[in-house]
């Protein structure tokens, strides 16, 4: 029944080529239920999407708001963080969402990852491996990257850098699409970025952008001071998750907003990114980024969470479980997707700001926590939850 079902909503088709020895494939899903396609490079990561298409096939321009199965999982495979029991983070001012300094729980298992990996064959295209501390620390890291690649999946990851080693970085080279280091302003960040980067990895930097780390981004952006040779610098939101304190949640009317989102419209000699959840922000300051190139809080729609314990939600961010479905071997990752709480999560985002001309491409931003999202407009709506706890 299963296997029906899911060859009425996807068909794919896979083009396989050999460059330098390396296996590369590059994707098309057809998305029987929701009427578009997509195309991924396994091998530059490049990812797109049509518009709905119509009964001839044509693309009418529209974005399609979901996919029939997720197309990126980010799958918590650690239970616990090394680096974070060190209190390293707390020191670096950095909040961990996870709770990594307080929170000891076992490491996903193989057989757990082989069976998400085997649901995810063809239908989805990456997966980012975290959780609760660094993926390369698992005791069976090599392990998850082959059986990722196994299955056509390309396997990327962010660390902290900590326990980083040549080795590792080899490993990296010959199973990930990319390895993102987080920025914690240390000997081992700056180390672990050079061993990946002589290992030849395609080498992210990962900022936690808040309160407290704003005046340095905004500074390192205008003097284009990051380590050279990396690819990419992408900023993430501080949200109050977990350890994340509300107190260091940045606030859509303070200056340095702007001034930050100018220096990420400018160009710079590596590529600046961010997470959707900074949608809204780029929606409203930038000027010269291509619309088409953003997409607002893919949560549900394109991506979710499997954390080591089997528990999936729409963003990893939902630390407090609102919207949790115990994965099984009943409940499979496409159950879950189709859930009511995944539905419930969803319709938040279809119901936001119904008056504003930006709608379609910011969603009212983030559905778990409405303080984070970067819009002073009197068209936004706020969700029903902050609300009640306004009322308080
Ligand atoms: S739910 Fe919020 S935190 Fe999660 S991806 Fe969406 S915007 Fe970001
Ligand atoms: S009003 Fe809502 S949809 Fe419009 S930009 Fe603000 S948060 Fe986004």
């Amino acid at each position: 029944m299963e296997g029906k079902e899911n060859e009425c909503n996807q068909q794919h088709s896979v083009l396989v080529s050999v460059d330098r020895g390396a296996l590369v494939m590059k994707y098309i899903i057809d998305d029987r239920k929701y009427h578009f396609k997509s195309a991924f490079d396994t091998e530059t990561g490049a990812y797109v999407r049509t518009g709905i298409l119509d009964e001839n096939g044509r693309d009418t321009g529209v974005d399609p708001f979901m996919a029939s199965f997720p197309h990126l999982i980010d799958v918590g495979v650690m239970g616990h963080c090394i680096h974070g029991r060190t209190g390293l983070c707390v020191k670096a001012g950095i909040g961990c969402y996870q709770s990594g300094l307080l929170v000891e729980q076992p490491n996903m298992t193989v057989e757990h990852f082989r069976w998400i990996a085997e649901q995810c064959k063809g239908r989805c295209n990456q997966l980012a491996l975290g959780g609760r501390g660094d993926p390369d620390q698992h005791e069976c890291f090599e392990d998850l990257l082959r059986i990722s690649r196994e299955n056509n999946l390309v396997p990327n990851f962010t660390t902290s850098g900590y326990g980083m080693t040549p080795e590792l970085a080899v490993l990296c080279k010959k199973y990930c699409g990319a390895v993102a280091v987080s920025w914690y302003r240390s000997e081992y960040t700056l180390n672990a970025i050079q061993m990946l980067l002589s290992a030849g990895v395609k080498t992210n930097i990962h900022y936690v952008l808040g309160r407290n780390s704003i005046d340095e981004a905004i500074d390192r952006l205008e003097r284009n001071a990051f380590p050279a040779g990396i690819n990419a610098v992408i900023f993430l939101l501080h949200k109050p998750a977990g350890q994340g304190s509300k107190a260091n949640v940045l606030d859509f009317d303070d200056p340095r907003v702007a001034q930050f989102f100018a220096q990420v419209d400018r160009q710079h000699p590596f590529k600046v990114g961010m997470d959707s959840c900074n949608v809204p922000g780029a929606l409203n300051y930038c000027r010269n980024i291509l619309p088409e190139s953003l997409d607002t809080c893919e949560g549900g729609r394109y991506s979710c969470y499997i954390g080591a314990d089997m528990v999936m939600v729409p963003c990893s961010f939902d630390q407090q479980k609102r919207y949790e479905v115990q994965l099984s071997e009943e409940t499979t990752i496409e159950n879950a997707w189709n859930s009511d709480p995944f539905v419930r999560f969803r319709d938040k985002m279809r119901a936001a700001c119904p008056n504003c001309e930006k709608r379609a491409l910011c969603m009212g931003g983030c559905p778990l926590m409405p303080e984070i999202v970067f819009c002073g407009s009197e068209k936004r709506t706020i969700p029903t939850e902050i609300e009640k706890e306004k009322s308080l």
